[in-house]
């Protein structure tokens, strides 16, 4: 690894898998100042998990600008109202600084309650209003009382921890929300998606499968999440678990005061989509029709997928991708999707990933693939450049280093407007893969040299 000239206090997040050694990733902790990491802020954190209920107010206590990347430009949809895709703030002001920001906070909750009248209401505690020491909890429980509408503090002021930390902070306020509701009527073989946020529908069509095999969903925790369905999801017998780094600490929470047991999953990839199901079905023993049905699913979907991937895996075949996602569970997964299209991961990397995530990395992972935590732009272009990538699989954030570099790019972040989930989503993500990896544009990168020519050359080259 000598020759990739990593800062030294980097050096243990970044490992080189290799055969029968064991790999050691130091991770889980706060992003190295000054190595500009791709890492989001802890209310990004929370953000992202609790945005996608949307029939709740979302109010981001701050500054404007931490509320300017707003989840109007994201994929999480919808099938009823659209009050998560506006964007509030109380604007912080030098004044309020210095004063206080609680009078407005107040004012604000009151002015956009009477006006959207949403069944709830998460306030989002950014940086600065954890340096002023606004009691945002006292503002969240007078207004509770006053409007008698449940208004939820959610502590995640940025400078808290990692994003990891906003994960829990959204973990705490949903747990706040889960046992309010009545749960009568809820079935036997009934079950709550939790970390899924129905990027371009893809709970849609999860909920689907599952309803298809005879499993209620009472709750989607929180792609295309309702107030009331959370209130009511302690009644559900099963908590799935996708996203495990989000959702697990809700997961755990339920488990401890409800009993309520849960699984982890992964919907990314034919393999682990069919887990998925099984897993939920052989949850119910009692009820083997519930196994019966989810076989015909995975039978049927894979029988009408893989001609289409077969011809894929035949363009694609020992071309090699980078992955850098927020969390390692859909690493895994692409890790096992890009095998299926005959692709070769030789990096792998994660925002928040923990020592087990790693480990499981670094099984499935070939010799020679790079590990690597909490990631910067320079670790990233270096790597990508050094294994001769043709693919980077990331965020908005990874976008710009794959065109820079000159490799082709697959978004899987929340901004994107494509499903990748279930079965459907291995068919969009081999399309997406194979049309990026395989376009002539990547011949005129300088990365690949000699097909490049500059611009003025050609110029002068026509003119003779
Ligand atoms: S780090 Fe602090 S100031 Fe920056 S976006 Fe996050 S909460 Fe706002």
């Amino acid at each position: 690894m000598a020759e990739m000239r990593i800062l030294k206090e980097r050096e243990r997040q970044i490992g080189q898998v290799s055969a029968g050694e064991e790999l050691k990733i130091l991770c889980e902790k706060k992003s190295l100042a000054g190595s500009v990491s791709q890492r989001a802020c802890v209310f990004c954190g929370s953000r992202v998990v609790l945005y996608p209920i949307a029939d709740a107010l979302h109010l981001v206590h701050g500054p404007v600008g931490c509320a300017a990347y707003t989840w109007d430009i994201r994929g999480s949809l919808s099938s009823g109202g659209q009050l998560h895709r506006m964007s509030f703030s109380t604007d912080l002001q030098e004044r309020d600084v210095v004063f206080g920001g609680a009078d407005k906070l107040y004012s604000a909750l009151v002015e956009l309650i009477d006006t959207y009248q949403p069944k709830a209401a998460f306030v989002y505690a950014t940086c600065i209003v954890g340096l002023i020491g606004d009691d945002v909890e006292a503002v969240c429980k007078r207004v509770t009382l006053e409007k008698g509408i449940t208004v939820l503090p959610v502590h995640s002021e940025g400078f808290r921890g990692t994003k990891k930390d906003g994960y829990q902070a959204a973990c705490d306020a949903l747990a706040r929300l889960t046992g309010t509701g009545s749960t009568q009527g809820v079935g036997p073989c009934s079950i709550n998606i939790l970390g899924d946020f129905n990027l371009a529908g893809e709970i849609w069509m999860i909920k689907e499968y599952y309803q298809k095999m005879g499993i209620e969903v009472v709750s989607t925790i929180t792609g295309d999440g309702r107030v009331d369905d959370i209130r009511k999801a302690h009644g559900a017998k099963l908590n799935v678990v996708q996203c495990s780094g989000s959702m697990t600490k809700l997961a755990e929470h339920m488990k401890q005061t409800y009993s309520i047991p849960y699984i982890k999953v992964s919907y990314f990839g034919i393999e682990d989509m069919a887990d998925a199901l099984y897993q939920v079905a052989e949850f119910f023993p009692a009820y083997p029709q519930i196994l019966e049905k989810a076989k015909v699913i995975v039978q049927t979907e894979v029988a009408a997928l893989m001609p289409e991937l077969r011809a894929y895996r035949t363009a694609l075949n020992g071309k090699k991708a980078a992955i850098y996602v927020g969390g390692a569970f859909k690493a895994v997964s692409l890790v096992r999707a890009l095998r299926l299209l005959g692709m070769k991961t030789v990096l792998a990397g994660s925002q928040t990933g923990n020592p087990k995530d790693y480990a499981q990395l670094q099984d499935l992972c070939d010799p020679g693939t790079v590990i690597i935590d909490d990631a910067n732009p320079l670790e990233l272009s270096k790597f990508i450049k050094e294994k001769d990538v043709d693919l980077l699989i990331g965020g908005v954030k990874e976008r710009p280093i794959a065109y820079k570099v000159g490799v082709g790019f697959c978004d899987h972040n929340h901004e994107r407007k494509e499903a990748l989930a279930g079965f459907v989503g291995m068919r969009n993500f081999a399309r997406e893969v194979y049309s990026s990896v395989m376009s002539p544009v990547w011949r005129f990168s300088s990365r690949r040299g000699g097909d490049y020519i500059p611009f003025r050359e050609t110029v002068v080259c026509k003119a003779h």
